[in-house]
């Protein structure tokens, strides 16, 4: 079976791309880079051209994930399993291949709504990555660029679709009981990061909850928790410890209206030795005080 390997690259509508950027560079540090026009810009966090695109426009919401795949024959054959489950498969366009600066690409569309494209070939700039301020870096090697949390209508056909057709392995379920009846969640992994994609099963005001980056070091996790304190960036649910990837992280809110989480130090899986894990809270080993929010399904920011 054909397996993606990593989250490559996501592209976010955002309405205020000067927020953005500011955001990205005095919290996390990441390099800006313009984009192909005045309304887009990179946002670059390793050896990638880029990680993110911020695409000018008013959805405020995730507009489309990659998924790296090793090689042409890895994207046939997702191709193919794909289309055998009755997923609708289309090329994308040289143009498409262009923009995303990748070799080739295919796109469909998640159960849960997400545009979703697999491709071969990554981004490399060769010219050094120069973060906005001095850190660590993120920790992306063989990882990816971090986590999702996406709002899912049908956990089960969310899970169905990355585990059965694009090879992802079941990291771990939580069923929570709310006032409303139980909540689920779906943490699943295609590499050694805990979690590259995981569901909430509950309507959210956005597709996407939240997006996660990795630092190298608790420091700067740190410093980019003082940054939004010095430039009144709310913070959505403060310092803590989950408890099924044991990431350290802070989540702040940004100017799309979802959570950004700035953690360090999760937990790898070891395939060779993984059983799915089941969790029947979200509260978090210490810390991250406002979490309940997250779990109700409500925006944290
Ligand atoms: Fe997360």
């Amino acid at each position: 079976m054909a397996k993606v390997s990593e989250l490559g690259y996501l592209g976010i509508g955002v309405s205020d791309l000067a927020g953005w950027k500011r955001l990205a560079t005095t919290v996390f540090g990441m390099q800006v880079v313009s984009g192909d026009t005045p309304g887009t810009a990179y946002l670059r966090i390793d050896q990638n051209h880029h990680r993110v695109e911020l695409n000018s426009r008013d959805s405020d919401d995730l507009d489309f994930a990659g998924w790296e795949v090793e090689d042409a024959g890895e994207l046939s054959a997702i191709a193919r399993q794909l289309e055998l489950a009755g997923v609708k498969v289309r090329a994308g366009s040289r143009d498409d291949a262009a923009q995303r600066r990748v070799v080739d690409l295919i796109k469909c569309v998640d159960p849960s709504g997400i545009a979703t494209e697999i491709f071969y070939g990554h981004p490399v700039d060769p010219r050094p990555y120069q973060p906005s301020r001095a850190g660590s870096g993120f920790k992306t090697a063989g990882q990816g660029l971090g986590h999702l949390l996406v709002h899912s209508p049908d956990i089960d056909a969310s899970v169905g679709f990355y585990r059965d057709i694009l090879g992802f392995r079941v990291s771990d379920f939580t069923t929570v009981s709310t006032p409303n009846g139980p909540l689920r969640l779906a943490f699943l992994h295609c590499n050694s990061r805990h979690h590259s994609i995981a569901f909430i099963g509950a309507p959210g005001p956005k597709r996407l909850n939240h997006i996660m980056f990795e630092s190298n070091a608790l420091m700067d996790v740190g410093i980019g928790r003082d940054a939004c304190l010095a430039h009144d960036i709310p913070i959505a649910i403060d310092l803590g410890c989950h408890m099924n990837d044991q990431m350290v992280s802070f989540y702040m809110g940004c100017p799309s209206g979802f959570a950004l989480e700035y953690g360090w130090g999760a937990r790898v899986i070891d395939d060779a030795t993984w059983r799915v894990e089941h969790y029947d809270s979200v509260d978090s080993i210490w810390g991250h005080p406002q979490l309940k929010t997250l779990a109700t399904g409500d925006a944290p920011a």
